[in-house]
């Protein structure tokens, strides 16, 4: 099954979001876009996306103050993209939770380079557990002691 990553783009400007767009999309990612900060909100919550591209100069409020709220209650990866260049602005950003932070203007590659990274990083953890010379993966539904596998029953795995 190939599960296709949904990006949420949060950016009011027009041509800034479509030309995200069109790089994630055209490179196998589901891309929606949020103009302001408010409207960010009800997309990550109808729409769980696996990671967020947010401006920092949304409309409505700071997309530091998105991230800040996003971070009090989830761990969904973000990248910043903003115009602001200031060491400070991204130091702020990434202390407050961000995964990265692109500087405008940026090329398509650039974009797309990082998300994938992000998204590389932040991928799901093999569920392997290990105990005393027993090791149980939760995905492979294997379970081995001292290295051997033990055989399972089909009602076990
Ligand atoms: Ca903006």
């Amino acid at each position: 099954m190939n599960i296709r990553n949904k990006v949420l783009v949060v950016e009011d400007e027009k041509s800034i979001s479509g030309f995200i767009r069109a790089i994630l999309s055209s490179n196998g990612y589901d891309v929606i876009i949020a103009r302001s900060g408010s409207e960010a909100f009800s997309m990550i919550s109808s729409h769980c996306p696996d990671l967020v591209v947010l401006d920092l100069g949304l409309p409505d409020m700071d997309g530091m103050d998105v991230l800040t709220q996003l971070r009090a209650w989830s761990l969904m990866p973000v990248v910043v993209v903003s115009a602001r260049t200031d060491e400070r602005e991204k130091v702020r950003a990434l202390d407050a939770g961000a995964d990265d932070y692109i500087t405008k203007p940026f090329s398509p590659r650039e974009v797309l380079a990082r998300v994938k990274a992000v998204l590389r990083r932040c991928a799901r953890p093999s569920h392997v557990l290990h105990l005393s010379g027993l090791t149980l993966d939760q995905d492979a539904h294997s379970v081995s002691c001292d290295g051997q596998r033990v055989p399972l029953t089909y009602k076990e795995i």
